[in-house]
Parts: structure tokens; sequence; C-alpha cells
């Protein structure tokens, strides 16, 4: 038997019939605690009955008509979207590279708008903003762009959490417009900047008249611990876009703006066919209320605090993690080598997790997360990582 699908993928051998809450199922009945929530996405759960219960009755009515016609339900969503990010627009597309595409053309057509002709974006090594050519090219991980050459030009990359090399940019290059960052590198490997980074980075972007252009895909909707992660800071940006966990796994994306950069996009100048349809919609304004009505911000602050001491505590002695660190519910355990197989082991020990940047062990629980599964989750993480260290590395070839 042939495979049909395309092998973009490096899949897991396992297959999920259903969920409810942090708990999945495989095709065999057995139980997973999921500790990833489908990359950031899932952040109610699965099944969450106010999720299913609106997207039931909205297929019942409407799931598409097409931007040609007003839409209630996207209407309603941005209001809400824009009040609670303190922005004053919003367009809806359907993924985080399709967001990050918006914010890229609104930075390149308000930089042309002031007389700039060739544009440029200050982008961050290590970064991560999707898949498409442009996102690829602003990404700073020569993997992810590797053999997709010629590259979209127009960026600039300086090192993450550098006001010294942004300075320089700035003193150097009189084409920028626009600085696209995220305020903590989620692929990256959980990296999160100085407290007063984001502050100065503003600052540097009001002195020089750059967009301060968040990419909020993976901090936003609550995961950090506010319901976006810049608001840690007190900081505004100019624009910023969310994805993942904006409607529980209804594709949706979306580019909010405010004041200048409000007003850059006009009728023609972007589009898309699903971008904001009522389906969409609807389960991203749900999500809103739940994390309200349920208080899940708060708790993500609470339970990320509660799994960073647990893992502390638990992984005292262990010389061989380097890190434990997070916000929220977006946490990085850091060890000091190469831990892939540590996904697998855990597949195994039906825990759900992630590795990224080689060597951090990345968890991005559901913020319904309970007290038990935060237990659970600890110590049997834990253990396979008190595992994984006392097993001797194997020696290179020919060492
Ligand atoms: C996941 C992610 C993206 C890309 O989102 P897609 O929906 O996969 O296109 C962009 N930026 C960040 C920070 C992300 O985490």
């Amino acid at each position: 038997m042939s495979d049909p699908l395309m092998a973009t993928y490096r899949r897991l051998p396992v297959t999920f019939t259903h969920g409810e809450g942090a708990w999945l199922w495989d095709e065999a009945g057995k139980r997973y605690l999921d500790a990833l929530s489908g990359i950031a996405v899932c952040g109610l759960g699965h099944a969450h009955p106010a999720v299913r219960d609106a997207l039931c009755e909205q297929a019942g009515s409407l799931i598409h008509t097409s931007n040609l016609y007003q839409i209630a339900a996207q209407t309603e969503l941005g209001t809400r979207l824009t009040a609670l990010a303190g922005m004053d627009r919003v367009f809806f597309g359907n993924s985080g590279a399709e967001a990050n595409e918006a914010a890229i053309k609104l930075a390149r057509l308000h930089g042309h708008h002031r007389g700039i002709e060739r544009p440029a974006i200050l982008v961050m090594e290590n970064s991560f903003h999707g898949r498409t050519l442009a996102t690829l090219s602003a990404t700073g991980n020569r993997k992810v762009q590797a053999g997709f050459e010629p590259l979209v030009q127009g960026f600039v990359r300086v090192p993450y959490n550098d006001l010294g090399a942004v300075e320089t940019a700035a003193a150097n290059r009189q084409d920028i417009v626009a600085v696209l960052v995220e305020p903590i590198q989620g692929e990256g490997g959980i990296n999160i900047p100085a407290p007063d980074y984001l502050p100065r980075l503003r600052a540097i972007c009001d002195r020089q008249g750059w967009l301060l252009m968040l990419d909020e895909i993976q901090t936003g909707m609550g995961r950090t611990g506010r319901l976006f992660a810049h608001q840690h800071t007190g900081i505004q940006p100019d624009v910023m876009t969310l994805a993942k966990g904006l409607a529980n796994g209804v594709p949706i994306g979306a580019c909010l703006a405010r004041g200048v950069a409000a007003t850059v996009l006009g009728p023609g100048s972007h589009g898309s066919t699903f971008g904001g349809n009522p389906l969409a919609c609807r389960a991203a304004s749900v999500v809103l209320e739940t994390l309200e009505s349920e208080g899940l911000v708060d708790r993500a602050a609470d339970l990320g605090n509660q799994v960073k001491t647990s893992f502390r505590q638990a992984l005292a002695r262990q010389p061989g993690v380097r890190d434990i660190r997070g916000l929220g519910l977006m946490i990085g355990i850091e060890l000091d080598r190469p831990c892939a197989e540590l996904v697998g082991q855990a597949l195994e020990a039906g825990l759900l997790i992630n590795v990224t940047a080689d060597r951090v062990i990345r968890l991005l629980p559901p913020l319904i997360l309970e007290g038990d599964q935060v237990a659970l989750l600890v110590d049997r993480l834990a253990l396979l990582i008190v595992a994984f260290l006392a097993t001797p590395a194997p020696k290179p070839v020919g060492g």
C-alpha cells in the first residue's frame, strides 16, 4: 500500500480517535495526556462543550458566504478582539503564515506610502514565522529555507534579544520600515528575552518611525498567563498576528493593527476566500468567551508556575538539565544534549510532548489542565528525563 500523502511530516506511529479535556485516546483505546495541545492550538482542550455547541449551531445555519458580503460573525469577533487587544482593526486569514503574510504586506505598503522604494523588515535569528515563501524568508532557521531559494528579499536579520544589533541596523540602514518579532520564541527553543527587550524595542521603533509587529501566533490567547504575551510588558504593538489558539483547532489567522497601520490595507490590496468565515469566527468568539468565563488566562499563569516549580524540584539533582523556563503554560526544559528520542519514549508512556531546537523539551498543555494532571505530567516526564540522562550517549562513529 503506497502512502497517498506527501512526505512533508515525520509522523509518530499513533492515530487518535477522540479526546476530552487534556486526554486523547488512540485506536487501541490507550489514553494519553496531551501536554502539547496540537502545538498550542487546543487551549480549551479537546471536545470542549461550548466549542462543540457553537460549531454545531453555526454549521447548521451557515458555514461560508465569502467576503463579497457582510459577515456578522466576523464583525462581532473583530469588535471583541480589537477591544481586548487595544488595537483598531483586524484582517482575518486561515493560518499563522497567512496572518504574517498580511503583516509583511502591510509593512511594505506602509513603506511605499512613506516613499521608501525597497522597504525592509527587521527579523530575528532563531525566529519562526511560517512556511510560505515570504514567511520562511522571514524565519531565522536555515533548515526551513534550504532548497527554496531564491528567498523573498527585504528582510534584515539580527540576533534575538540583542538591542545593540538593532541599533546598529538603525544606524546603517534607511530602508527599514518595521520589526517582526516573537515576544517569546517558540519553535526557536522557548527563548525568553530580557524583561526590558520589548519596551526598548518599542522605543527604538517610535524613534525610527518603524512599525512594531509582534508575532503572537504561539504566545497569544492566554498561553503565557496574559491574553497576549506583550501584556506582561505594558507596551502596545502597531501590528499583532494571531492564529494557533484563536479558534481551538478551527483554522483561522488574524492580523491586528493600530493607528496609522490600521488604515494601510484598503479595498483590493489583500484578501482571502475563506478568511473570517462564519464558522471560524464563531469558534474564535466562543474561545474568547470561554477564556473569560472560565478564568483560563489567570489559570494558565498559576498552572505554569506550578508546573515549573514541580519540575525544578523533581529535576533539582540533574546536572544534565540546563534550564527550566517558561511563562504561563509555554514551558521549555533544556537539556545538555539532543533529546528528540524523548518524544517517542513519552508517547509510549502515554504523554504527548515535543522537542524543539534539538535539546529543548517543549510543553504547551491546554489551559484547562487539572491539578492531578499537572502531577501526572511532572511525574511521568521527570522519570523519563532522569532515565534518559542516565543512559550514556552513543559514541560518535570513529570516536
Ligand atoms: C506556528 C507559528 C507560525 C505559523 O503558523 P501556521 O498556522 O503553521 O502557518 C508563525 N509564527 C509562529 C510564532 C508560530 O508559532
